[in-house]
């Protein structure tokens, strides 16, 4: 079920139904009017007022994006007098912040050489990036000339520099006489002396490291070589002090390959792409070996270069005695003597990539070989969203945020790029650009938990906080509860982290404790519903089960309980444990009993605590453990001994 934004409208740049009143807009300022208005998406309703700074790119050009931001400010304000600050930071003087901070709002361009200043970010609202122009914007604008929509046409509007764009495109002239125009009279290309030719940058295609989200310590690596191969190719280091071989490890997805492509593009190398599979499948040893060859050749023949090497673990242990372990070992044998040696393979940086680093032969991992190893794991909800968009130029408001972190939890980069697909594809298909309600739209469905739910959600993490604090079992470091669910997925709707508890002598008391706080979330919706829910128990790790299996060990295995013989057994074991020694049953039933009532007794003495931590819980969704401490501290009730667990006969 899509979830729609409540609020005032937005004003979505390609939707916008202008009348004969609007300002008359060129093409290039449309254009420029959808960058604009997607930067300052958060401030896009009616009437908001703001101070925003925007900083650009190289794709900036003044005169255009000023009347862009001209445009936007009379949308939003809707009156025809407000039409100005709209200003340059490098031309900022007094008069204009006076009269930015009279009318409250002003839109402020950092151009790429403008230093931002402190005093600058103090009097903004915000400073936001303005990303340079996409094929939406560009479609867009077309849309709205009435052009028809052609790769070509895209292209063009894409490739030419604003100053040319906003010289063809006059009001006077139609648009389409100046596409006409920009064609027939061809940019020239930009002139180097002939004696600086080969300093032209190459043109950089694809992803560079900059854009690898998620990638941790693999793109400082990316970094530290992109500057070693520099230093070589300038003959200050030896190929032997360049680092040039690397293990990337990480389930399918995540970006591996990417990866190889954007430390070429960032070292300005080539890459060869190598597939161990792919060399497999040439067939007969005689060919895979040449196929393995083939590519190491190449890699030299450009060298420096990247030579990539996917799913290097087909070459599984050579100690492997299937009836195949001959053919692998001696393809084992080739590639270790590919990778061996440094002339062999001089300039030749090899990434090898896998998703089970534990399968490969260990003498690929050795010194000199590929002997570091990265393992890159699925992203988190803050690489999602740069991966997001990385991919759609989407930047979202913070509660479509939440959704899209819930419903991509788990997924990889490729996910990520898939559901932008997906999206562009039904935004395309309602001749719309792309925006975050599409993004929305194709997530796994979520439903919305109803308020009531939520609130036996909070009250159950409520009890575990309140009875963990009374009994001074570790104490908490957050308690959350999730306001969707994500459908056919099982999930913990709300839970408790615990700090490691503090050093201390762990004994029956410690334990006990323990099955205390675990079911405190039961005492609570006991005390609270009287009844539990089924959330409790079932599912391996739901809190019935963990405080049974520490009662069972307690007794079992500790030798804590009344009697002191000790056994061991595993996890798995209890169960059965449990069935066949009806002795052992009763005395963890009975501790169990035990350990609810004293639970229940704290939730009782401390009922107004609970309802302040499960209302605040409800509010916030999500408490630190300091802010918990202080609730419960300020709501406190001071009773007897409930902290202590009451006596057994007999101990
Ligand atoms: P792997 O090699 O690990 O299986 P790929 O590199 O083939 O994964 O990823 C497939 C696609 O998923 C990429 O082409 C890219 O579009 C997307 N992707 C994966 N990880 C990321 C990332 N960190 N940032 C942006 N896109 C990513
Ligand atoms: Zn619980």
């Amino acid at each position: 079920m899509p979830i729609k934004q409540s609020g005032k409208r937005l004003r979505v740049p390609w939707r916008l139904k202008l009348d004969e009143n609007d300002l008359p807009v060129t093409l290039p300022v449309f254009m420029a009017y959808c960058a604009v208005a997607g930067a300052l998406r958060p401030w896009n309703r009616l009437g908001t007022k703001s101070i925003v700074t925007l900083v650009t790119t190289d794709d900036f050009y003044y005169p255009v994006f000023a009347e862009a931001a001209r445009f936007f400010a009379s949308q939003i304000w809707q009156s025809q007098r407000f039409h100005g600050n709209v200003l340059q930071w490098s031309d900022k003087n007094f008069r204009h912040e006076a009269e930015a901070l009279r009318d409250e709002s002003a839109i402020l361009f950092a151009s790429p050489s403008y230093q931002i200043q402190e005093d600058d970010r103090l009097l903004s609202d915000a400073v936001v990036p303005l990303a340079p122009r996409t094929a939406r914007h560009a479609e867009a604008a077309l849309r709205r000339a009435g052009l028809p929509i052609t790769d070509e046409s895209v292209d063009l509007l894409l490739g030419e520099p604003w100053s040319r764009l906003s010289r063809a495109f006059q009001d006077r002239r139609g648009s389409l006489q100046a596409l006409q125009r920009l064609r027939s009279l061809p940019k020239p290309a930009p002139a180097l002396p002939a004696d600086r030719e080969d300093e032209r940058p190459p043109p950089t295609i694809g992803p560079t490291l900059s854009d690898m989200h998620g990638f941790g310590s693999l793109v400082e690596w990316g970094y530290d070589l992109a500057k070693d191969i520099a230093d070589f190719r300038a003959g200050i280091i030896p190929w032997r002090d360049v680092e040039n071989g690397v293990l990337i490890s990480g389930p399918p997805g995540v970006g591996k390959t990417m990866f190889a492509s954007a430390l070429a593009n960032s070292c300005a190398i080539p890459l060869i792409y190598g597939s161990a599979s792919r060399w497999q499948e040439a067939g007969a040893l005689d060919e895979h070996l040449k196929a393995m060859r083939a590519s190491f050749a190449e890699a030299k023949e450009n060298a420096p270069s990247i030579l990539f090497i996917d799913e290097i673990d087909v070459y599984g242990n050579r100690i492997e005695t299937d009836r195949n372990s001959a053919y692998i070992r001696a393809v084992i044998t080739a590639l270790l003597q590919l990778l061996d040696g440094f002339e062999r393979r001089e300039g030749v940086v090899v990434l090898g990539a896998c998703n089970h680093p534990d399968l490969l032969d260990s003498a690929i991992k050795r010194a000199g070989r590929l002997d570091r190893h990265i393992a890159v794991p699925l992203p988190d909800a803050a690489s999602r969203r740069s991966i997001l968009e990385f991919h759609s130029g989407v930047i979202m408001c913070a509660a479509d945020y939440e959704l899209f972190d819930l419903a991509t939890e788990g997924q990889s980069g490729a996910d990520i790029e898939r559901l932008v697909r997906d999206a562009r594809r039904v935004a395309r298909r309602q001749s719309q650009n792309l925006n975050s309600e599409h993004i929305l739209r194709n997530l796994r469905p979520l439903t919305k938990l109803p308020e009531a739910y939520l609130r036996s959600l909070a009250i159950h993490e409520a009890g575990h906080a309140v009875v963990s604090s009374e009994v001074g079992h570790a104490p908490i470091s957050c308690i959350k509860i999730s306001r969707h669910k994500v459908d056919d997925e099982i999930r913990e709707l709300g839970y408790v982290e615990y700090q490691p508890p503090a050093p201390q002598r762990r004994t029956r008391q410690f334990f006990e404790n323990a099955i205390a706080t675990f079911l405190g979330g039961i005492a609570a919706e006991l005390e609270v519903y009287g009844s539990f829910t089924d959330g409790a128990g079932g599912a391996d790790g739901a809190d019935l089960n963990r405080a049974t299996d520490l009662a069972t060990a307690l007794e079992g295995s500790l030798g804590m309980g009344h009697t002191l013989v000790a056994g061991r057994f595993e996890q798995s074991e209890a169960t059965n444990l449990r069935l066949y020694l009806p002795e052992l049953r009763r005395e963890v039933h009975d501790i169990l009993e035990t350990q609810l009532a004293r639970a229940r007794a704290i939730i009782r003495a401390q009922r107004p605590a609970l309802d302040a931590v499960a209302d605040r819980l409800l509010e916030a969704g999500e408490l630190a453990g300091e802010e918990v401490r202080e609730i419960i501290g300020h709501h406190r009730r001071f009773t007897v001994s409930l902290a202590k667990p009451p006596r057994r006969a007999g101990m």
